[in-house]
């Protein structure tokens, strides 16, 4: 999708500080942290939320949720962590391309709000 800003990151026509990098799936530091550690996992093809992934391609999906863990390992995040996609409107979702937030490097309170 040629004006999605996920898209252009993954084309590399804007620059992210990308921590893991597949065929499939890339990994990057958000801009704008709420937790030392706070990187978005998408899948290089573009899908609008996790519902449009979730019941288009399930192994995509199953995918992106194991790269979300692994990189969760790889930052030491041993206390633990959490994995969360904002969906409409409602949730707040802000960029109309499927991502997980992975957070973690702090107690995290509950509920979100
Ligand atoms: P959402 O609100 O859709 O769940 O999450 C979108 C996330 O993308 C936000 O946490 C926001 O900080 C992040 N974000 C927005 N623009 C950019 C950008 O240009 N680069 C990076 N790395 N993250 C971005
Ligand atoms: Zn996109």
């Amino acid at each position: 999708m040629t004006d999605c800003l996920f898209c252009k990151i993954v084309a590399k026509e804007i620059p992210a500080s990308i921590v893991f990098e597949s065929e499939d799936i890339l990994c990057f530091e958000d801009i704008d942290p709420k937790a030392p550690v706070h990187i978005l996992v998408i899948p290089k093809v573009h899908f609008e939320d996790v519902k449009d992934l979730a019941l288009k391609n399930q192994d995509l999906a199953g995918l992106l949720l194991a790269n979300a863990v692994k990189v969760a390992v790889q930052e030491n995040l041993d206390k633990g962590f959490r994995i969360v996609f904002n969906t409409g409107s409602d949730a707040g979702q802000s960029v109309q391309h499927v991502h997980a937030h992975l957070l973690g490097g702090r107690s995290l309170t509950w509920p979100p709000g």
